[in-house]
């Protein structure tokens, strides 16, 4: 398998269809894999968070979640020739850039609700547990996936008091894959202290907002604005009261980007 260090993190550098042949591999591996999706507001986290960091570099797999990852490996890339008023200069202009020449040096985008999908369409003969998402919400992408083996489904609390008891729910199922949607860092942290409870789970993974999008609590932006990368401008048509994430992902991330292939100071 492929991979690119980008800003620190190796991330797995394939396809949509090989990182999910690859994926469903893992399920018949005696060892265990927590896989982590870092996009630009995770990396934000790493770089405020150092056990998070941690986590993060330490995850069996890493899947470069969303276009500002894929302009980061080229920025890194690119910009580590130019000059720092180059850099400063371009920073803003280079993502729009990339949107719309996407050169072929970024690192492939495999997002979390995108592997989540793949898998449920494709490999009807794993056992998937769906964890997390307000109540009702993964029962609906049951509904959505009505061949996808789903053999268990539960909201839940991401709160430690809880975790027991979840933990034996995913024993009792027999799920072979586990996907968590608390949001990050909880997510990741969950999976960090439960993996090695589970007695069939072997591989889990935090998605994010994946049930809401699959279950069509939330729709996803057309194709065609994901490709240019701007999904996030019709998140914020679509959900403003994201405003403030979404501004950490497109002004704050690029921004620190430039800090942090400067000074060399890599996660
Ligand atoms: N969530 C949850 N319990 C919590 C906090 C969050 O089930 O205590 C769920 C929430 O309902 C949503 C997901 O976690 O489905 C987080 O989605 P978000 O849009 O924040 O994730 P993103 O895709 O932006 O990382």
């Amino acid at each position: 398998m492929e991979t690119k260090t980008v800003l620190g993190v190796e991330f797995l550098d394939e396809g949509m269809p090989e990182a999910v042949a690859f994926v469903a591999g893992l399920v018949d591996k005696p060892n265990k894999t927590q896989i982590v999706t870092p996009n630009p507001e995770i990396f934000l986290i790493m770089w405020a968070m150092a056990d998070f960091k941690e986590l993060v570099l330490q995850a069996e797999l890493k899947l470069a979640d969303g276009f500002g990852i894929e302009w980061a490996s080229w920025f890194e890339q690119t910009a580590a020739k130019w000059p720092m008023w180059k850099r400063k200069l371009l920073v803003y202009p280079s993502v729009v850039w990339c949107a719309i020449k996407r050169p072929k040096a970024m690192v492939k985008r495999v997002t979390g609700t995108g592997l989540m999908e793949q898998l449920l369409v494709w490999n009807p003969d794993i056992s998937y547990f769906l964890l997390g998402a307000a109540p009702g919400v993964a029962e609906q992408v049951v509904k959505k996936f009505p061949y996808a083996n789903i053999v268990g489904t539960y909201a839940g609390n991401p709160a430690a008091q809880f975790e027991d008891d979840i933990v034996e729910q995913i024993n009792n199922s027999d799920a072979k894959v586990l996907f968590v949607a608390y949001g990050a860092p909880n997510q990741e942290f969950w999976i960090k202290r439960n993996l090695h409870k589970f007695k069939h789970v072997r591989v889990a993974v935090g998605v994010g907002g994946a049930f809401d999008y699959l279950a069509g609590e939330v729709a996803r932006a057309p194709l065609f604005w994901q490709k240019v990368g701007l999904e996030w401008f019709y998140r914020l048509f679509k959900q403003p009261s994201r405003l403030k994430r979404i501004l950490r992902a497109v002004v704050v991330f690029p921004w620190r980007v430039l800090a942090v292939t400067t000074t060399l100071d890599l996660p």
